[in-house]
């Protein structure tokens, strides 16, 4: 399904360029374009859903599905140390609403966040 609206449908559909990292049947992975480390990919399901609460809440393995591939890019790009973040309402930081999953590696990070 795809939003009109929706920027990251378009990427799914090909609409828009991205760097492709992985792609399925049900996620896509891609290279943010304003990257926050070295290493900052986005695993977003194909199917639009506005946020990570409504995939889960909707189809456990999509979920489990976006959670693995961040392990298997992860592991694949032998990152030792690494960051997944889900920003989740415009007042965590969510832009984009289309969920997604950043997988950021590369330097080190601190806690709390900010
Ligand atoms: P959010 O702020 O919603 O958690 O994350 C959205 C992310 O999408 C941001 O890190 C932002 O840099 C990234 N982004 C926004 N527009 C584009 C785009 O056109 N292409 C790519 N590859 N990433 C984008
Ligand atoms: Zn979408």
């Amino acid at each position: 399904m795809v939003e009109m609206d929706c920027l990251f449908c378009k990427i799914v559909a090909g609409q828009i360029p991205a760097s492709i990292v992985k792609k399925t049947d049900l996620i896509t992975a891609f290279n943010d374009i304003t990257p926050q480390a070295p290493t900052h990919i986005l695993i977003i399901p194909n199917k639009h859903y506005v946020n990570m609460a409504e995939v889960a809440n909707s189809d456990l393995t999509l979920a489990g599905e976006i959670f693995k591939a961040a392990g298997d890019i992860a592991a694949e790009l032998r990152l030792e140390n690494y960051r997944t973040n889900i920003n989740t309402g415009a007042g965590a930081g969510q832009s984009v609403f289309h969920a997604h999953l950043h997988l950021l590696g590369g330097r080190s990070f601190a806690w709390p966040p900010g």
